[in-house]
């Protein structure tokens, strides 16, 4: 099977073309006529060669993930079921807000980290996406808009807070990175994308080597035996070590790190749970997402109490924080990440009853 074009960076291309003998600026006409115009008709190409046409027919894929199903919510977030080469399915969401659209990627199939909370979690890891597959997700859903929305429709914030642990899949999270940053490819701002990871430490200390966006680390509870049992990965890599790790991030000036706060009802929303996180963050370079747990079908825990989260913020404020509540969107089509893909295989005859998959973390 050729190899996806999607894989390739702009640096990449230029070596890969220049070892089959073709000039390093051809990678440039082609990245224009994929990403900058969209246009996938070959035969519009003008400025390409006959020969480069055959070699690209030859050698590289241009399909994208095919849209197999997609739902709008009364507040406007859309809800895709992206199907992949081999017949599996990965979720993706449009959200906007004022002035942007962001979209959420997911990076793997399925999750190793095995979150109790999470939806997706218990599923175990498939596989990892590729870059062509993480890639291919804005770019269908970009093509998706100009066709059913209007032209001009730009996806302009990337948030990889779908389905899977980034992290995990560090090599082919980092060269998508590349290519929304690449101003030869999709050309989004640093501060455009957020990169959100449940605390994987040993890839928390390699992010010197990967593009400066946002990251945002899923902290869920500032106490130790309160986070291990959300999240098994609070056994390997605890409270300590995180941090640890997180002061090591290079930040750009006057950028802070964000840190996810799910809230569930009687668990981790009590005057202790903000002791123990005033302890931990600093005022000045943290900036604190309270989630209200979304509720699936089987999950072992309740959302809070409205009053609950304004009180919760409100106390974080009182005392200096930058704190803000994560509207739940699109409640009305789907409930929590991972669910629509076990939704739609339930009922999808592709889709066989397989194992679970690979899990990190026990
Ligand atoms: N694996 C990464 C990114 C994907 S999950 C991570 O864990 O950070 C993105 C966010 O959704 C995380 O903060 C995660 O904790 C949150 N999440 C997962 N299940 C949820 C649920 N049922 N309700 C609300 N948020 C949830
Ligand atoms: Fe994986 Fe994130 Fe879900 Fe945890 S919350 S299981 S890390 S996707």
């Amino acid at each position: 099977m050729p190899n996806s074009f999607y894989n390739y960076t702009f640096i990449d291309l230029q070596a890969y073309f220049v070892e089959n003998g073709f000039s390093k600026f051809c990678a440039k006409q082609v990245f224009d006529w994929v990403y900058k115009k969209q246009n996938f008709d070959q035969s519009s190409w003008s400025n390409v060669s006959k020969k480069l046409k055959e070699f690209l027919f030859l050698n590289l894929s241009f399909d994208l993930p095919e849209i197999v199903w997609s739902g709008e919510s009364r507040d406007g977030t859309r809800k895709f079921l992206l199907k992949l080469s081999d017949g599996e399915t990965i979720e993706t969401v449009l959200i906007p807000a004022r002035d942007r659209l962001t979209q959420c990627i997911s990076s793997q199939v399925g999750c190793a980290i095995g979150c109790n909370f999470c939806h997706t979690g218990t599923q175990g890891l498939k596989r990892h996406l590729t870059t062509a597959e993480i890639t291919g997700q804005y770019l269908r859903l970009s093509l998706w808009l100009k066709e059913n929305v209007h032209v001009e429709e730009r996806i302009t914030n990337i948030v990889y807070m779908g389905q899977g642990e980034p992290l995990h899949n560090f090599q082919n999270v980092k060269k998508a990175t590349e290519n929304f940053l690449d101003d030869c490819a999709f050309g989004l701002g640093q501060r455009r994308i957020t990169l959100s990871t449940s605390g994987l430490v040993p890839k928390i200390e390699m992010l010197d080597d990967f593009p400066p966006i946002n990251i945002a680390i899923s902290l869920h509870s500032a106490r130790n035996d309160i986070r291990t049992e959300l999240m098994p990965i609070n056994k390997a890599y605890d409270l300590e070590r995180l941090f640890r790790a997180i002061k090591k991030i290079p930040l750009k000036a006057h950028r802070r790190i964000t840190y996810e706060y799910l809230l569930i009802d009687g668990l981790n929303d009590g005057p202790i749970d903000i002791e123990a996180l005033c302890r931990l963050l600093n005022r000045k370079e943290s900036k604190i997402n309270l989630i209200p747990f979304n509720e699936y079908p089987g999950s072992d825990y309740k959302k809070p109490k409205k009053e609950t989260t304004l009180w919760f913020m409100n106390e974080l404020n009182q005392r200096g924080y930058t704190c803000t509540i994560r509207q739940t969107k699109g409640d009305d089509i789907l409930a929590a990440c991972g669910q629509l893909k076990t939704e739609y295989e339930k009922i999808n005859l592709w889709s066989e009853e397989s194992d679970k998959g690979e899990v990190l973390f026990k």
